[in-house]
């Protein structure tokens, strides 16, 4: 008997729930950022990327690079894949596109964009504490 298919699924996401917690504790925000650009790298890797040099969307992994980009919660040490175009034989790292990294960037606009909305959105605290409702 295989288990039902939701309770897997139930099973996963409290693996995931405390994986996320144990990254919290040991590594915080930083940590808890690096695998969330894993995971979304690895959806947006599933859900078909275009090569940008010709367009076609069958590659292959070609390697897996560190990098460090310092942000408004500290520095947080991405890892980065690249992959390989079956097309045209050019590689390229999908996630440097989405958040418009070249090869050499120690900072990123987009990321750090995406790190203030998840502030904004998690935070139960105003996002700016001077701020208060006009006087009419
Ligand atoms: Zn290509």
């Amino acid at each position: 008997m295989f288990p039902d298919r939701s309770i897997t699924i139930a099973i996963n996401n409290a693996i995931l729930i405390v994986a996320v917690k144990n990254l919290f504790d040991t590594e915080g925000v930083p940590g808890f950022v690096k695998a969330l650009v894993i995971l979304i790298e690895s959806l947006l890797i599933k859900s078909g990327v275009d090569c940008p040099h010709c367009g076609k969307d069958k590659h292959h992994l070609h390697s897996k690079s560190d990098r460090k980009l310092k942000t408004s919660i500290g520095e947080v040490n991405l890892v980065l894949t690249r992959l390989l175009c079956l097309s045209c034989k050019k590689t390229f790292n999908p996630m440097a596109q989405l958040f418009d990294l070249d090869k050499y960037s120690r900072k990123s606009s987009s990321l750090q964009g995406f790190l203030d909305l998840v502030r904004e959105t998690t935070s139960s605290y105003p996002a700016c504490p001077d701020w208060e409702w006009p006087h009419v």
